[in-house]
């Protein structure tokens, strides 16, 4: 029997500070056999054809959505969301995820037809296919806690993966209403549900899985990451971010101010891509910052804000807005916890002035509702600092001049840009989702994602007749002369003469060659293959 341990999960609502049901943690000491059914449950799984394994994985989208209420309740239970966050931004999102995947699939798995070259590959077929990794350990945050594990958990299913899901311990139930989405449509133990903290996450990390896909903090991330180079198997990481946007002078100060605090604020500032930091062309500064302050002091905590979904998590929202106040940061709204109907772990709206970039509001993760701005002389300058970030998920340009923030938008080091827009194109299953830097590399949505949740294979057919290949044994002075036609003719010739001759050196040399193969004997002795060429 194992030792009691204290429960990892997360046991009262940030959202009302009420008790939330009991989770059962899945004992360590079984992972390896859930790991092990998993892998079993996918060789009949594979075996189906993709059509049918779309079909039995599209049907989710109807459950998904006639339970649209229902899990908007429970995600706002566990993380304080808004229900209508909850609603837009997981129920319809992971809705959209499995049309997306339903509809682009058959085509993105398509074999290709490889280019080779007849006349050095002779009557070869080669067909690149996409296979499904295998067993995949699928290890997911909180902040998102129905839609990060399915988009995932849709496309890697329906490629013909089998997955192991650790969601966080501080939304458990959510994870196992996304499994339980799945009931009887999937072969038993397909999708497989471990319910535990982080000492869940390593064993599952070092369990028999062929992939990790992991999405949490940089911490954590070096952990998978480390536990997976120990086994050699893959991992892909999506991990923090500090988002910069920027604000020209010939912005629409309004949508700018409307569209940085909803990005800033929504899901009370813990997205990944929330704007973390604000640039604004000094000529505009005032006006932008009042209209922020105006938009920020409209928010309802409760209503339009929620809770921080942990203590931990505002106690870090706490110390860097103090942090910014003794570094010199003017706090022109908010900057303080609340106790709020429906936010029971709130934490006021907030705006700060500030242009120092070590400090930790502006350089470090804060993953709160704080918007910090800084003035900037000119767009150079806005760059520069946007870029001085480890981190590299999103960022976003504010100008009527939308050529020129496209061009902006290029040298800035983020893997996702937005152009009068910030935050929102998560929800788009055709967008890929990555980052750069301490952000990681995972890459979520588009059919870039197939480049982590499937592999490669490549299928050649020969269908040439002819006893012998070319470049089979023997070596000759024949082989070797050939070589270095072809090196001529592929651009080593000094002359387009030179190149002429090479081509008649490979049709004179060709028949040769043919006969040595043949007789599978060398025309020529054995020091004459070691003579330099002339
Ligand atoms: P976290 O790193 O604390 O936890 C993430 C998951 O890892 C949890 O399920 C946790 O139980 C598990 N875990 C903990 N220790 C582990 C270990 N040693 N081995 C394996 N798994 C372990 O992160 P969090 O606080 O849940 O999430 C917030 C972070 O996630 C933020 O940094 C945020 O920016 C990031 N995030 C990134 C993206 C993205 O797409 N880039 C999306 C959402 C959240």
């Amino acid at each position: 029997m194992e030792a009691a341990s204290a429960s990892p999960f997360a046991s009262t609502s940030p959202a009302t500070g009420e008790a939330l049901s009991a989770v059962d943690a899945t004992p360590i000491s079984s992972i390896d056999d859930v790991v092990r059914r998993a892998r079993e449950a996918r060789e009949a799984w594979a075996a189906l054809s993709l059509e049918t394994r779309i079909e039995t994985v599209g049907a989710v989208k109807q459950r998904i959505l006639a339970r649209a209420e229902e899990i908007a309740k429970v995600v706002h239970e566990e993380t304080g969301k808004p229900d209508v966050e909850a609603l837009l931004g997981e129920v319809l999102a992971s809705a959209d995820v499995v049309s997306y995947w339903s509809e682009v699939l058959p085509e993105e798995l398509e074999p290709v037809e490889a280019d080779i070259d007849a006349l050095s590959y002779p009557s070869k077929i080669g067909t690149i296919h996409r296979e499904a990794r295998g067993t995949l350990a699928v290890i997911m945050p909180w902040n998102f806690p129905f839609a990060l594990p399915l988009r995932t958990i849709v496309p890697a299913l329906m490629v013909g993966n089998a997955i192991v899901f650790k969601p966080s311990e501080i939304t458990p139930r959510t994870g196992k209403l996304i499994v339980d989405l799945f009931a009887d449509l999937l072969p038993e133990g397909l999708l497989a549900l471990v319910q535990g903290g982080g000492e869940a996450g390593a064993k599952l990390c070092d369990a028999d899985v062929d992939l990790v896909v992991f999405t949490g903090s940089p911490t954590t991330g070096r952990k998978v990451a480390h536990a997976c180079a120990e086994r050699l198997v893959p991992c892909a990481l999506e991990l923090g971010g500090k988002d910069a946007a920027i604000v020209l002078a010939d912005a629409d100060l309004e949508r700018a101010a409307s569209g940085i605090v909803w990005g800033g604020m929504m899901n009370a500032g813990q997205n990944c891509g929330a704007v973390e930091r604000v640039y604004v062309e000094k000529s505009v500064a005032k006006a932008f910052v009042e209209k922020v302050i105006a938009h920020t002091k409209a928010l309802r905590v409760g209503t339009d804000v929620g809770p921080l979904t942990t203590a931990a998590q505002r106690s870090v929202v706490e110390r860097h807005v103090e942090a910014a106040r003794s570094g010199g940061g003017q706090v022109l709204a908010g900057g303080e916890a609340c106790d709020e109907p429906g936010a029971k772990l709130g934490y006021r709206p907030t705006v700060v002035t500030i242009e120092a970039d070590a400090n930790p509001l502006v350089a470090d993760e804060t993953f709160g509702p704080v918007v910090p701005i800084a003035e900037i002389a000119d767009v150079e300058e806005g760059i520069r600092r946007a870029n001085a970030s480890r981190y590299g998920l999103t960022a976003s340009v504010w100008t009527k001049d939308t050529v020129r923030g496209e061009a902006i938008a290029k040298r800035l080091r983020a893997g996702v840009v937005t152009v009068n827009n910030h935050s929102f194109t998560g929800a788009i299953p055709s967008a890929p989702w990555s980052g750069m830097g301490e952000t990681g590399w995972g890459i979520t949505g588009s059919p870039l994602a197939l480049d982590t949740l499937t592999r490669p294979r490549f299928l050649l057919v020969d269908h040439n007749r002819a006893p012998r290949e070319v470049w089979w044994y023997p070596y000759t002075d024949t082989l070797r002369k050939l070589a270095l036609a072809f090196a001529a003719i592929r651009g080593g010739a000094s002359s387009f003469g030179a190149r002429i001759g090479a081509i008649f050196s490979v049709l004179s040399l060709m028949p040769k060659r043919m006969r040595e193969l043949k007789s599978g004997r060398s025309a020529s002795p054995r020091a004459e293959l070691e003579k330099p060429a002339k």
